[in-house]
């Protein structure tokens, strides 16, 4: 098992070289040569097995340099720091939908799944490379994924992470979790401005050679923990085939049968990684893609047309408040029939113009797969009140946007195949906006918002949530964007 880039199918790399690079040197995104198959005797095999068997068994699947027993120690210590016997356990809400909680992990959020696993991929990888330098972990945030990053790398030997966030565009809740990461390889720093400009100066540093050249010199080098990383999004595959062996558990779907699943989508990470789970054979109806008012891809599976000039929300789904979803290359490599030519000049043009178009041919292909809907900030919270009166199931903002947008497919579409809904983050990550969403008043900051949520719902807040009320902070300061690399510099010292 092979892997190469979106724009040059000439590479060729190992699954350690993959993992350890990140990101093509074109710009191009890593990607499995072929898609390994799975059979029903591969997923009876799995319906009694634990989480972390599950995944160590999926995994393997794509990454052939790994031994059985680097993947089954590896999945055995990220998994064990989720709150729940499995690491994405399904809630059923009515007799065809169940929820997937991927936020038992220590950040509350579905990231950790990937985060907790990642440090183990990435040092083996590097191990497996021989690779002589440290590794900085260099990390722009809007929130979930630099704590998950933060957590996953904390004390990790032979390597560093440093998170920047926009100073103004967190939630009160996000930023006290990040200013007081515990751990000696860590740093946290706030930038003045917002997630591009953070974003935007975390590229520049990535971007220079000449930065390199100095931090090589002092035996480090820098790499990246977002979706872009195939080290990051084979993690996701395994919790779709787990969600299938759950219900085939429950005795809720025969062998066979197929389901759908509903994704609050913003990078497009998550459900790319459902798609993948489809095209190695698992029984996937439709995958049902959820935006917030940030609609750049429900206006994508419509017309063919991706359409990046449009104005910029920021909304209580902040983690999908993104007009550049830059996991779309990978499916669209894989729906062009891997033509990198074609892939490269659509990336052009998103450059150059902000948007490009699709194929028919690609458009009718990927009609058959996705069904695309948004949802916007009232049906947001209305859609959280609603779920709760109706049964006293608790969901955050994303979440919520994901259930309306099923609303929406079922009435269009009369469907009535099982679905599940994919759960991204503790309804105690965003108690503002889901407050409102219960009709209560708001008032306060982000921990006695967590109070008031837990007083009026009776729902505990997870433990990592409810101890923030005694973190100490240890990083609050924060630069102007100029000086992000001065702030790297200085730490890497
Ligand atoms: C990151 C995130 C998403 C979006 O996932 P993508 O992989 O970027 O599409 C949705 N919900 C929450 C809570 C997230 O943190």
């Amino acid at each position: 098992m092979h892997y190469r880039s979106t724009r040059d199918t000439n590479l060729s790399l190992t699954a350690a070289e993959t993992i350890a690079r990140g990101l093509s040197r074109e710009g191009g995104l890593f990607v499995p040569e072929s898609i390994p198959q799975i059979d029903r005797k591969f997923l009876s095999s799995l319906v009694n097995c634990s989480y972390a068997e599950r995944s160590a068994a999926v995994m393997k699947l794509y990454l052939a340099d790994f031994t059985d027993e680097e993947l089954a120690q590896y999945t055995r210590a990220a998994y064990a720091n989720f709150d729940t016997e499995s690491a994405a356990p399904l809630h059923r809400l009515d007799e065809n939908t169940s929820f997937m909680e991927l936020w038992h992990g220590p950040t509350c959020a579905f990231k950790d799944i990937a985060l907790q696993i990642l440090p183990y991929l990435l040092t083996a990888s590097l191990r497996k490379t021989s690779e002589s330098k440290k590794v900085c972990i260099l990390v722009a945030t809007s929130g979930d994924t630099g704590k998950a990053a933060l957590e996953g790398f904390k004390d990790v030997d032979g390597t560093a992470i440093l998170v920047f966030y926009p100073r103004d565009g967190v939630s009160d809740v996000q930023k006290l979790q990040m200013q007081s990461q515990q751990g000696s390889n860590v740093s946290v720093c706030g930038v003045e401005g917002n997630f591009d400009d953070a974003q935007t100066g975390v590229k520049q540093i990535f971007s220079d050679p000449v930065f390199a050249e100095k931090l090589a010199e002092k035996g480090w080098f820098l790499s990246s923990a977002n979706s872009i990383n195939w080290g990051r999004l084979l993690p996701q595959i395994v919790y779709y085939i787990s969600a299938y062996c759950d219900l085939l558990k429950e005795g809720k779907i025969a062998m066979g049968e197929e389901i759908s699943f509903c994704v609050p989508t913003g990078n497009f990470g998550d459900i790319l990684a459902g798609y993948y789970a489809k095209q190695m054979g698992l029984p996937v109806k439709r995958l049902i893609c959820a935006s917030n008012s940030n609609d750049v891809l429900t206006e994508f599976f419509h017309t063919g047309t991706y359409n990046r000039n449009r104005p910029f929300f920021t909304t209580v789904s902040p983690s999908m408040d993104i007009l550049i979803s830059s996991n779309l290359e990978r499916l669209l490599f894989e729906a062009s029939g891997k033509d990198a030519a074609y892939i490269t000049s659509l990336m052009d043009s998103l450059k150059n113009d902000g948007c490009y178009s699709v194929t028919d041919a690609i458009r009718e292909k990927l009609d058959g797969l996705f069904w695309a809907g948004c949802c916007d900030e009232e049906s947001t919270k209305t859609q959280i009140g609603k779920v709760w009166q109706d049964h006293q199931y608790l969901m955050d903002t994303h979440t919520a946007v994901a259930h309306n947008v099923l609303g929406q497919y079922r009435k269009e579409e009369g469907a009535s195949e099982q679905v599940v809904v994919v759960s991204t983050a503790s309804p105690y990550k965003f108690c503002g906006a889901v407050l409102e969403g219960l009709g209560r008043e708001v008032s306060g900051d982000g921990l006695s918002e967590i109070a008031e949520l837990e007083a009026y719902t009776g729902v505990t807040a997870p433990k990592p949530l409810s101890a923030l009320r005694s973190a100490k902070v240890r990083f609050s300061g924060s630069v102007e964007k100029e000086q992000m690399e001065k702030v790297v510099s200085d730490f890497l010292k």
